[in-house]
């Protein structure tokens, strides 16, 4: 059973007149089994602290720790953050023309597993994953998010979740630019991906309306680059309610 902690996270972005510091201490542990719902406004700097612990040559974490199962993620590779069962879903998904979907998929397999899938039980995965996503078969041919509507992106990252099966997975914006429908689908994803319970989920959002698909066992308020109050999922309910305005005046900086 695994457990990602962030602790103290400092991060600066870097911008054309110099670094920014975004990320101003950033607290949150998740354990196996947990769904933590970020919310927070926008600008606030929940997709530094997913692009920081993806390690985005961009964003320079200038003090603190990631640790997963007590190793420390700052310290390694991409490819090592997929092999300890850390998975990233970007707000912006990059495009790599040129790599199909089907060989795409089939390479993060063999690097998080340490072996490539066997052909025809693969095949076989990737089939009933698309299925159960409401995805096209002819998806499989297509480039990698090349010319993907905002739809397709994050029903191909839960399509991913659902065949690496990482430890821990952090969602940045999963809802974004999808209707009722495609909303429906991909949180069901995200649910049966949480159905062992032994999973952890950082699902980064600025909206609640996912909260009501994708029941979160923690919510927390981020503001100013940190997070400011955590509770229960009835903090969504509030936020839903009365908007993100007492959190980003109390932690306006002086
Ligand atoms: P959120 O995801 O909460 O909307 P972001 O993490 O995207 O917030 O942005 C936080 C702040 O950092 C914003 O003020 C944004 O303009 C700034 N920022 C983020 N990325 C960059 C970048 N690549 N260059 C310049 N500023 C950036
Ligand atoms: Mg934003
Ligand atoms: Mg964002």
């Amino acid at each position: 059973m695994s457990t990602l902690e962030i602790k103290d996270l400092h991060a600066s972005v870097t911008t054309e007149d110099g670094p920014k510091e975004i990320l101003r201490g950033v607290n949150l542990t998740i354990r196996a089994g947990e769904t933590h719902a970020i919310m927070g406004p926008n600008g606030s700097g929940k997709s530094t602290l997913a692009y920081a612990i993806a390690g985005h040559p961009k964003y320079e974490v200038t003090s603190g720790q990631v640790l997963l199962d007590g190793e420390d993620v700052l310290g390694m590779t991409v490819d090592e953050r997929a092999r300890a069962g850390l998975f990233l879903a970007m707000q912006y998904p990059v495009e790599v023309p040129g790599v199909s979907m089907a060989n795409f998929l089939r390479s993060a397999a063999t690097a998080v597993r340490g072996e490539a899938p066997k052909l025809r039980t693969w095949v076989k995965e990737v089939k009933n994953a698309m299925n159960d996503l409401d995805i096209d078969q002819e998806f499989a041919d297509r480039s990698v998010n090349e010319g993907f509507s905002g739809g397709e992106k994050k029903r191909h990252e839960v399509l991913q979740l659902g065949l690496l099966n990482p430890k821990i997975a952090v969602l940045d914006e999963t809802d974004s630019g999808l209707d009722v429908d495609a909303l429906r689908v991909v949180s069901e994803g995200v649910n049966r991906y949480r159905e062992s319970g032994e999973n952890g989920v950082l699902l980064i959002t600025h909206y609640t309306r996912i909260l009501n698909h994708i029941t979160p066992d923690h919510v927390h308020v981020f503001a100013n680059g940190r997070v400011v109050e955590s509770g229960g999922p009835e903090l969504a309910d509030e936020l839903e309610r009365d908007g993100y305005q007492r959190f980003t005046k109390a932690a306006t900086p002086a």
